[in-house]
């Protein structure tokens, strides 16, 4: 078998089990999730870094490193099917489910439909290994993946990376880097401690964050796209604001969950209720860290110009979901805090752009 057939279809499966196997077998940081409805807490392996080092190196020896740019469309619908087949196994496995003390909790809407798109299972393990916190790196992985076969192709067709695709390629790969060496933070995240693992979540993170936040690549791939030098200093300063407010606002309230009385900003922190803090980024507006994403997307959009609004499809749509997001969790946590998140309200009236909403 050459090492190429490992991309073909049904490639997804294929990595995704040499991803898997890393991720069991390299070494990585334990670290104890948030506190579950039933007590419990699961512990996370942190090696997602470690592993893309690895799969890298083997990748790297073993195939052309254009091999994802080239057969987009295969590993598009054999990725898709896989994602399609994962989630009405979860969903049956939910079902048959008979430990509703367990972190496997499943309570059925009652609607089939809606159980496979929203899930059942908060947390399904499979050997070792949390399925959804695996998924969400793996998801971040391809994306990274994706993009550098598209920085591959473009050498091969020009012989050079143009300035807009190698900002697009700097900001991705940085962003990506940071969420595995970060990796930790993601178990106090709401995907992973309130999320379930429905269609739409196995979708999103490893169809739509692969294929879709790499639009930009794919069209700088088959555009020209110019960019002055003032531009792009000023397209690096967004990127740069965005990464202060995202990393610093995620790193806040993450640092606050291990230990409430870490210092922010080199003081005490402040709370309401003693559950909630108000300084810091959370002092600023509720969703500080939505913002600092935003601009990141945006950072990721600005190097292909203006001529089209096709590269401007992950900023666009992060907005949506990050305005509706904010919503979901703001109803999350006013049934949880009650009293408590009303004075939070009042004291940080904006929601995710200071000021301004
Ligand atoms: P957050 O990390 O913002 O977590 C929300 C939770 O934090 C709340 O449910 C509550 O949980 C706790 N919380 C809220 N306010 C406070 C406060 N003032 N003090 C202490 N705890 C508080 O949510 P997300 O998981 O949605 O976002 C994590 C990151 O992921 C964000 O930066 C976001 O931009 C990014 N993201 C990116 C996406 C993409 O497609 N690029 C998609 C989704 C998210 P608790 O019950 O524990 O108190």
């Amino acid at each position: 078998m050459a090492w190429a057939d490992l991309l073909q279809p049904p490639s997804a499966a294929t990595f995704l089990s040499l991803l898997a196997l890393l991720e069991a077998v390299l070494p990585g940081q334990r670290v104890s999730g948030v506190e579950l409805a039933d007590g419990t807490r699961i512990i996370y392996k942190c090696n997602g870094l470690l592993s893309l080092v690895v799969l890298l190196a083997l990748l790297g020896a073993a195939v052309p490193p254009t091999v994802l740019a080239d057969r987009g469309p295969e590993l598009f619908s054999t990725t898709l099917t896989l994602c399609v087949l994962l989630s009405i196994v979860l969903c049956l496995t939910g079902y048959a489910s008979k430990s509703p003390s367990s972190s496997l909790k499943c309570q059925s809407s009652g609607n089939a439909l809606h159980d496979w798109w929203f899930g059942l299972q908060l947390n399904p393990q499979f050997l070792t290994i949390d399925i959804k916190f695996f998924w969400i790196k793996a998801g971040m992985i391809s994306w990274l993946l994706i993009n550098f076969s598209i920085a591959s192709k473009q050498i091969e067709q020009a012989g050079f990376l143009t300035l807009p695709m190698a900002l697009y390629q700097v900001f991705c790969t940085i962003y990506v880097l940071d969420f595995l060496w970060y990796e930790e933070y993601m178990t106090s995240t709401w995907d992973i401690i309130a999320e379930k693992f429905g269609f739409m979540l196995i979708f999103g993170d490893m169809v739509w964050i692969p294929f879709t936040f790499s639009i930009q690549g794919w069209w700088l791939l088959h555009n020209n796209a110019e960019i002055t030098r003032m531009a792009a200093f000023l397209n690096a300063l967004v990127f740069l604001a965005g990464y202060a407010i995202f990393r610093g606002a995620n790193k806040q309230k993450h640092e606050f969950k291990k230990n409430p009385k870490a210092p922010i900003w080199g003081k005490p922190p402040v709370l309401i209720g003693g559950k909630l803090l108000v300084s810091g980024y959370w002092g600023i507006a509720r969703h500080c860290n939505y913002l600092g994403d935003l601009l990141l997307a945006l950072s990721f959009s600005l190097p292909c110009g203006t001529s089209s609004i096709v590269p401007y499809f992950y900023p666009i749509y992060l907005f949506i979901l990050l305005v509706w997001r904010e919503r979901r969790d703001e109803a999350r946590c006013r049934a949880k805090y009650k009293a408590v998140w009303e004075e939070y309200c009042k004291a940080v009236p904006w929601r995710i752009f200071p000021r301004i909403y």
